[in-house]
């Protein structure tokens, strides 16, 4: 039996699922994902834990995650309560269960592209149209034209990702007031990387209170070092949560992961420590490149947009034989780093300077 002879939803037909390679290299820089693994205190910490609660497998999680989400509230500070916050599989099940609360047949969502490849894939999977918006020469977002975008369109939903992937390009906060503003729906700010912002930048937080169309959402998958845990919140006001509530699946939320995530918290000074490190291995990633004449943007995550290479992909399979395994992504003639170790990142540029 082939794909094409099932009965398929024709709207699915021709599409390709998200596929950054996992291959099994010394150097892997190609996820975002954080480096550093837990301390072995923060592991045995964590066994404790999941071997408490697997006494009480055979029953059900909490449905609503209560302590979880009390504690995220708490994370997050700027006065959110448990109602303001709501956890789920990953940021990627958070999108999901937006887009089928405020997307769906005959509904649109809004991106500004280049920009996280799964929001587009996971609004066709809701049936939700997709509307490609742009970027400037930068990769910053032009309020006028964005204002413009949703005045043509009227999306049900907008993301603005903030800092953006693949570009790094953190938004301030105006454009993303004057974006809430026009919006005649949602506005999604995926904050995803959040964390390694440069200081001084702040959180779309900060527009929660005025604007209850607002959603903002983060992850334990990258500064947080959790990525394999899969736990990804949002802030929003109460009635965003009652509404997710109609969508998500009774239990998503296992005790295991509940429980990883509780203890990964009560560890958030050990696991936002690499942050400080991280930024700064970024920057200098940033400084190395540029100095070598390569176009480089801005970054305020964990990893590096650079080019341009006419073939990049000659570039891409250069360095993954040289056992460093990169992303080929965003717009053509660039590709993308994560920022891992001192060591990992300099196998990078040994790597690199062999292929330039
Ligand atoms: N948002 C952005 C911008 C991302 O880059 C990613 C991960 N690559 C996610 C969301 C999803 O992360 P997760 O599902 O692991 O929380």
């Amino acid at each position: 039996m082939r794909l094409q002879d099932l009965p398929l939803r024709e709207d699915l037909r021709g599409r390709t699922p998200y596929g950054a390679p996992q291959i099994d290299v010394p150097v892997r820089l190609n996820t975002n994902e954080n480096p550093y693994g837990p301390s072995a205190s923060l592991v045995t910490d964590l066994a404790e834990a999941v071997r408490h609660t697997a006494a009480e497998l055979n029953r059900y999680p909490d449905r609503d995650a209560l302590g979880l989400r009390a504690e995220l509230a708490a994370y997050l500070g700027h006065g959110l309560t448990t109602e303001q916050v709501w956890a789920a599989n990953g940021s990627n099940e958070i999108i999901q269960q937006i887009l089928q609360a405020f997307g769906g047949p005959g509904r649109s969502a809004l991106g500004f592209e280049p920009s996280y490849s799964m929001h587009p894939i996971i609004a066709g999977g809701a049936s939700t149209e997709w509307i490609s918006g742009t970027r400037e020469e930068d990769f910053g977002i032009d309020p006028d034209k964005a204002v413009a975008a949703i005045a043509e369109h009227r999306p049900d939903v907008v993301f603005l990702t903030s800092p953006n992937n693949p570009t790094g390009t953190a938004l301030d906060p105006a454009v993303i007031a004057r974006v809430v503003e026009a919006a005649p729906g949602m506005v999604v700010v995926d904050e995803a990387y959040f964390e390694f912002a440069r200081t001084g930048t702040p959180s779309a937080l900060t527009l929660l209170p005025d604007n209850p169309r607002l959603i903002v959402t983060r992850t334990m998958s990258k500064a947080f070092a959790m990525a394999g845990t899969r736990l990804g919140y949002l802030a929003a006001c109460p009635a965003v949560i009652e509404a997710l509530l109609l969508v998500r699946l009774p239990y998503h939320l296992s005790t295991l992961t509940q429980t990883a995530a509780r203890v990964a918290l009560a560890h958030r000074d050990e696991l936002l420590g690499t942050v400080d490190m991280l930024r700064e291995e970024r920057d200098a990633t940033v400084r190395w490149l540029r100095d070598r004449g390569l176009a480089v943007a801005d970054s305020d995550a964990n990893f590096v947009l650079f080019g341009r290479f006419p073939d990049r992909r000659a570039v891409w399979e250069g360095l993954l034989e040289r056992g460093v395994l990169i992303r080929e992504v965003g717009p053509p003639e660039w590709l993308r780093v994560s920022i891992g170790t001192a060591e990992e990142m300099a196998a990078f540029r040994a790597a690199l300077e062999g292929i330039l």
